[in-house]
């Protein structure tokens, strides 16, 4: 069969996530058939870079040698057994080479095989700990304005995107909203560089008001992704764990997205040198390999748990996969490499190159608010007015005319609304670096100049 052929079938069965489907009778889905590096190529022959991860998840390439030689050893020994009361080398090993890159204070690991049940965990987590430790009235969780926490019902909950909770509000949590940092339109009129994190009044304020029924507050630290790049300062974690402190609040990290080097740091958490009391990995942690997620946390949090049978106090909270072998032996790999390699420090080298070019390139465009990177991960903000930083009305689908172009000159480009970003594998280079910066300045130009 021939690419059009298997995408009728593919369209006669499958329903792909976070699409509207009818879009696809114009733009069907390209069907892949193998990938190398950052190339993903299609059926056809055609190829793309994968300037976005596979959803932020592919870390370190397709089809990585060095990976692939572990899961394959690990596949012909065991594919997967009942994590209670059984257990196995690769999930011992992984937790033992986590430990050496963690934040200080987070020692115990729990599995789960997916990013939005990691953060399910750790709240329930969280909650059961006040239960169990004389805090009967702590029922409610903190999460910032713009979060994204993933899918499930308590996920999407303490997330706030409306493009993908908006129609369950009558079935979410109650959950209470901090008015998060907002570098690029700060109210403060400060900017991001040099400020004080005067934002981070807003949270003293609630914290005031709801600290003592609160059992945690959730982030993502540094970056909030879903929002469109969202970047804020380290001092706003710092401030964020004392305040945490005071009214005996749990801090969970949602490093989902940003654990893993994304943000030059082993963990976004390590730029502001405290430590959360729960923290949620998973993209990276395969290499985007395999779906894992572990919900690491501390002795205090586990200790209070630790007790007699009949006391009631286990936690009863179990996923099937937990713990997967391959995931594991995928894991171990992906620390092995990035030890070995020191792939972080080296992607540190070329970040500086990556955010130039694109600054270079982009800022000179009457209609980029602002450039504005972390580690690898950069974003361009689109506004219909530079000075006011007003928005394009959304019905235009800008970032999605962007990215359709972007397609047909072989770069996966996938804007979060008129917010162009790139968070390529951190194995990048800076030949495909100059490549799909000029792809997607091309079709930026092409796209505004056909909306004027
Ligand atoms: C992707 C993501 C999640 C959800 O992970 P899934 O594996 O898609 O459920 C949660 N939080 C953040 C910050 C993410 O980027």
């Amino acid at each position: 069969m021939n690419s059009t052929e298997w995408q009728k079938e593919d369209m006669k069965y499958i329903w792909h996530p976070c699409s509207q489907m009818k879009d696809y009778e114009e733009l069907p889905p390209i069907v892949v058939d193998h990938a190398k590096g950052i190339n993903i190529y299609d059926v056809d022959g055609n190829c793309y870079k994968d300037v976005v991860s596979s959803w932020w998840c592919n870390l370190l390439g397709h089809c990585n040698p060095d990976i692939n030689k572990a899961m394959k050893a690990q596949l012909d020994k065991l594919e997967h057994v009942i994590f209670a009361n059984f257990t196995h080398i690769p999930a011992i090993t992984l937790c033992q080479k986590l430990m050496e890159v963690i934040p200080k204070g987070l020692c115990k690991f729990n599995f789960a095989d997916n990013g939005s049940a990691a953060v399910e965990m750790a709240l329930k987590m969280s909650f059961q700990y006040h239960q169990q430790t004389g805090n009967k009235q702590k029922v409610k969780f903190m999460a910032l304005t713009d979060a994204y926490h993933g899918e499930t019902i308590a996920a999407l909950s303490v997330g706030a995107c409306d493009l993908y909770s908006s129609i369950y509000k009558p079935i979410l949590m109650d959950v209470t909203r901090v008015q998060g940092p907002d570098c690029f339109r700060c109210p403060y009129g400060k900017c991001r560089d040099n400020c004080q994190c005067e934002c981070f009044e807003k949270a003293e304020e609630i914290f005031a008001k709801h600290g003592d029924e609160t059992c945690a507050m959730i982030v993502e630290p540094l970056l909030q992704g879903s929002a469109g790049m969202k970047i804020y300062p380290p001092l706003y974690l710092t401030k964020l764990r004392k305040l945490c402190d005071k009214y005996n609040v749990h801090l969970i990290a949602d490093e989902i997205a940003t654990g893993y080097g994304r943000t030059g740091k082993m963990f976004a958490f390590d730029h502001a040198g405290v430590s959360p009391d729960i923290m949620c990995i998973s993209k990276g942690l395969t290499g985007g390999y395999m779906p894992m997620s572990i919900c690491i946390t501390t002795q205090k949090i586990y200790d209070a748990f630790y007790a007699d049978y009949l006391s009631g106090k286990a936690f009863m909270h179990s996923h099937t996969y937990a713990g997967n072998p391959l995931g594991c032996s995928a894991g171990i790999a992906v620390l092995d490499i990035l030890k070995r390699d020191k792939t972080i420090e080296k992607a540190n080298k070329r970040a500086p190159y990556f955010n130039k070019i694109i600054k270079d390139k982009f800022l000179g465009l009457d209609n980029v608010g602002e450039v504005r990177h972390i580690g690898l991960v950069n974003a361009i903000e689109l506004v219909k007015d530079r000075d006011t930083k007003e928005p394009f009305d959304s019905k235009l689908r800008l970032g999605y005319q962007i990215y359709k172009k972007a397609l047909k000159k072989g770069v996966l480009l996938r804007p979060l609304g008129d917010i162009i970003y790139f968070n390529p594998p951190i194995i990048i280079e800076e030949d495909d670096m100059d490549f799909v910066t000029d792809v997607a300045l091309e079709c930026t130009k092409e796209a505004l100049s056909e909306i004027k």
